[in-house]
């Protein structure tokens, strides 16, 4: 499977090559050999850009340059379409679909470095700048100083320690959004040094010119294009050590970055190299990088605001809440499937069920004892007689895994690096490299060693206290306690191991664990965010390998620690810095006017219209049309895998454009990730997840049909961008709004329409199904439509979802406090307006 990834990531790693060296360097040579300071945006007056040159038959820069076309077929599906009466758009664009070949920036053309003009005035560093509302920081004494209050140890993954009744791993996060949390967990540092190996010294950071770094690596400028029309730039990242080009004045005086408590050194070079401002106190950021924070919090995001988290994730976060999910699938799925984390009793509620299991194994097996919600080895212990086990405070016991895999004698274990870039459709990306992480004693599995947590644990935060803990310098070597993966795979491999099926069962054991707490994520993300834009998150997926390499996970980090206190730690997460903050895919704020963004976008010398400037929220909204939800629908609970696959991609919707486009774009960023769900070998998932998810059979069709040829995808959405398909958005009523076109879907190939679009539109429904954690959730469920509810309840303290302005006046036609797991209750809603003329179908939707 792994071959799989790695032959699609490479695919599409040659096609940016071939672009960078072929198409960017080249122009970018020609721009800035004959043109100094026009850059590569100055070619965009070329009218090889214009549709125009393309109806002349002209070859044109692009297609010289590996530019591909719409094809045939798509160009007459697009040409009948236009042809309804429904359906409006420019004239140009009508050209540019009945004409062939149409020549439209495609994977391998569109990408674009902007050049500095005169007119526009680029800001070095932040410090360049000044705010009398906010406190920007930029220089290295800042950076010293805000280390010393939020530092932690390295290997320090925050993770607060909430009261019992609390839903969020971590309470401290609440203030982030507003205020500088002083509350850190992490004890003061020391530990990240990061700043003495080559962030704080201006001297030893290699500054290398954009002009050069795009010439010699192919990387564009500030601003990263998109790869489709009418959908606005990207900030491009660079490295920690490498300083970028600048934004222009204008741009970076929005470009606000709030530091929390825990923003790591080596977030905080990356951001100000790729021209961000760190701000200590403003309401105004785009960014920021901290703790968790309670669901509801996440409601105070902005459109334009990205941050670190989805909510909910403290579902797999917290120790007790990870082994509850997966549990629960272990028990529908069996243990072949979800066998992967140790036998866990969640004490107080499991006592009696762990009395029995340690009378059963006669007081002769070992046990590990955890704080539910904590990090860095605090509180863990491992027991073997009854009377070591706390009874009174909650507590996780897990069994322990006595014979792990050694090397050199010693106990190790794995972190890896998970990203989640969106939750609904789910997409997971997972880095290439991570940490091997040593016990610095000898192992043994003498009962009398027991207590000895250097040689029973593996964490940094406790083994760097031990006198015989040997730091490793070298990234490459298998010395020290700490290694790399990377090392650790070129290690079994000369031991014999069949390092691929070890990684392939890595990557399910991976996939099957963010799907335990998919349901609840998706629903807190539904209830609590305002745009699709403002969320990814970075996972730090602990493992354990026992002697026969089975791989037992232990748990997930929601915050894991990016702090760097060797060049080993910074070889592995400065890359993965730079290449996870370029998937996020950070937009210039809407900020302003459309005269400035015009003046600023012509500064570059761009000229063509396709490309915006600021953020648009419509690329982002989570609304759909009724259109929309009835294909979500018919999807959902109709078909068969070979049906969807069959006809899913058909005629996709605006906000089927709008994921695709999305996805397309994060997937050229990828750099070391590599994309484990979806993948055309990722439908044997879907069972896994508690309700069917209509945009995951749309992105398995997607994946089956365009994995071999992303190009070909591309282009089809990009022939749609042109439509401004991506830009049309439901209004109140179901009806939908763009400026372009009404349309309501946008067929992809000269097909009839599917048999089942007839069928999605006209079938006549009296229910509605509606998973939900909380009354709020009932009641945005239930505010759009009336008629009747089966609502799933699920058994989690309410107070945690509950806001006190909405109340639902919804009458539960039947309720138990102690309803169990999924237990479906009928409500009747009767006091809210029809906003729909018919009641549609829905399952499980949200
Ligand atoms: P923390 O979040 O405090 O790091 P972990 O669950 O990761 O807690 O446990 C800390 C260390 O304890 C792990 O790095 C590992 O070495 C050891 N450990 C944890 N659980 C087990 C287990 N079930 N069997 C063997 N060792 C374990």
């Amino acid at each position: 499977m792994q071959d799989r990834y790695l032959h699609e990531v490479e695919v599409l790693r040659s096609k940016l090559r071939e672009l960078r060296g072929g198409v960017d360097g080249k122009r970018l040579r020609q721009r800035s050999e004959s043109e100094p300071g026009a850059g590569f945006g100055g070619s965009c007056q070329d009218s090889s850009w214009e549709p125009k040159r393309a109806r002349d038959g002209s070859p044109g820069l692009t297609e010289n340059l590996n530019c591909c076309y719409i094809e045939d077929t798509k160009c007459s599906s697009y040409a009948q379409h236009q042809s309804e009466p429904s359906v409006s758009h420019s004239s140009r664009l009508e050209v540019m679909h009945v004409h062939k070949p149409s020549v439209h920036r495609g994977h391998n053309t569109k990408i674009l470095h902007f050049p500095v003009s005169s007119k526009t005035v680029i800001g070095k560093h932040s410090s360049d700048l000044h705010d009398d509302d906010d406190a920007s920081l930029s220089s290295d004494s800042d950076f010293a100083d805000s280390e010393r209050t939020c530092g932690s140890g390295e290997d320090g993954d925050s993770k607060g320690e909430p009261g019992e009744d609390s839903e969020e791993d971590d309470q401290s996060v609440l203030s982030s959004l507003t205020t500088i949390s002083n509350d850190s967990n992490t004890p003061s540092v020391v530990g990240e040094t990061l700043g003495s190996i080559s962030l704080s010294d201006h001297a030893h950071r290699k500054v290398i010119p954009v002009t050069s770094m795009i010439e010699t690596k192919g990387l564009p400028g500030c601003l990263r294009m998109s790869l489709f029309s009418y959908v606005p730039p990207y900030i491009h990242f660079t490295m920690h050590d490498v300083k970028g080009e600048g934004l222009p004045a204008e741009i970076q005086r929005h470009m606000k970055w709030k530091l929390s408590t825990i923003t790591p050194l080596v977030i905080r070079r990356t951001l100000v190299n790729s021209g961000f401002r760190l701000v200590r106190k403003s309401n105004d950021w785009c960014g920021t990088w901290g703790k968790h924070m309670k669901s509801l919090c996440f409601k105070t995001l902005k459109e334009f605001q990205k941050i670190n988290h989805f909510p909910g994730t403290f579902q797999i976060g917290r120790k007790d809440r990870l082994w509850k999910n997966l549990y629960r699938l272990m028990t529908k799925f069996g243990k072949k499937e979800f066998g992967f984390i140790p036998r866990t009793y969640v004490l107080p509620q499991d006592s009696k069920l762990l009395r029995q299991a340690w009378e059963k194994s006669c007081g002769k097996e070992k046990w590990i004892i955890k704080p539910p919600a904590s990090a860095r080895g605090t509180g863990i212990k491992v027991v073997h007689r009854w009377a070591q086990i706390p009874k009174k405070r909650p507590l996780v016991v897990q069994k322990y895994i006595s014979q792990p895999y050694l090397i050199n004698g010693s106990k190790f274990d794995l972190r890896l690096y998970v990203l989640v870039t969106n939750i609904n459709p789910l997409r997971i990306y997972i880095y290439d490299d991570g940490l091997v992480r040593f016990a610095s004693v000898k192992y043994s599995s003498d009962m009398a060693s027991l207590g000895d947590r250097y040689m029973h644990l593996t964490n940094y935060s406790i083994n760097k206290m031990s006198s015989q803990y040997t730091q490793n310098e070298d990234a490459t070597a298998c010395q020290g306690h700490k290694w790399t993966v990377k090392t650790l795979w070129t290690y079994l491999e000369k031991e014999g191991v069949d390092v691929t099926a070890l990684w392939n069962s890595l990557v399910d054991l991976v996939i099957k664990t963010i799907i335990s707490g998919e349901s609840s994520i998706n629903q807190l993300t539904r209830a609590n965010l305002v745009s699709r834009y403002c969320s990814y998150e970075l996972f730090g997926i602990d493992v354990l390998l026992d002697e026969t390499l089975k791989p037992w996970l232990l748990e997930v980090n929601i915050s894991p620690s990016l702090h760097s206190s060797s060049p080993l730690d910074l070889a592995v997460k400065g890359p993965m810095v730079r290449d996870l903050l370029n998937m996020a895919g950070y937009q210039v704020p809407n900020k302003l006017l459309i005269a400035q963004q015009e003046e600023i976008l012509s500064s570059f010398g761009v000229k063509d219209k396709t490309i915006p400037l600021c953020f648009d929220k419509r690329l982002y909204i989570t609304a759909l049309s009724k259109e929309e939800r009835n294909k979500h629908s018919f999807y959902q609970q109709n078909c068969s895998r070979e049906e969807y696959l069959e006809d899913i991609l058909k005629h996709l919707t605006p906000d089927d454009v709008r994921h695709l486009i999305q996805s397309e774009d994060e997937l050229t960023q990828a750099g070391r990730f590599l994309k484990i769900f979806p993948t055309t070998a990722t439908h044997m998932y879907h069972e896994f997840f508690e309700a069917p998810r209509y945009y995951n059979m749309m992105f398995d069709a997607w994946e089956n049909k365009y994995s071999g040829n992303r190009q070909e995808g591309i282009e089809l959405l990009e022939s749609l961008c042109l439509q401004k398909a991506h830009l049309v958005i439901p209004v109140p009523g179901g009806l939908t709004k763009s400026s372009a076109s009404q349309s309501k879907t946008f067929p992809t190939s000269p097909s009839p329409p599917p048999a089942h679009e007839e069928k999605y539109e006209t079938q006549p429904v009296v229910e509605r199904k509606v998973q939900c954690l909380s009354s709020v959730a009932l009641y945005r469920a239930a505010r759009p439509r009336s008629g009747k509810f089966s609502v799933v309840l699920k058994p989690y303290p309410r107070s945690a979802y509950l806001t006190r302005k909405a109340k639902p006046s919804i009458t539960p036609a039947k309720t138990s406090s102690s309803a169990p797991t999924n237990s479906v209750i009928e409500v009747q809603s009767s006091s809210h307006p029809t906003l729909d003329d018919h009641p549609v179908k829905e399952v499980a939707s949200y």
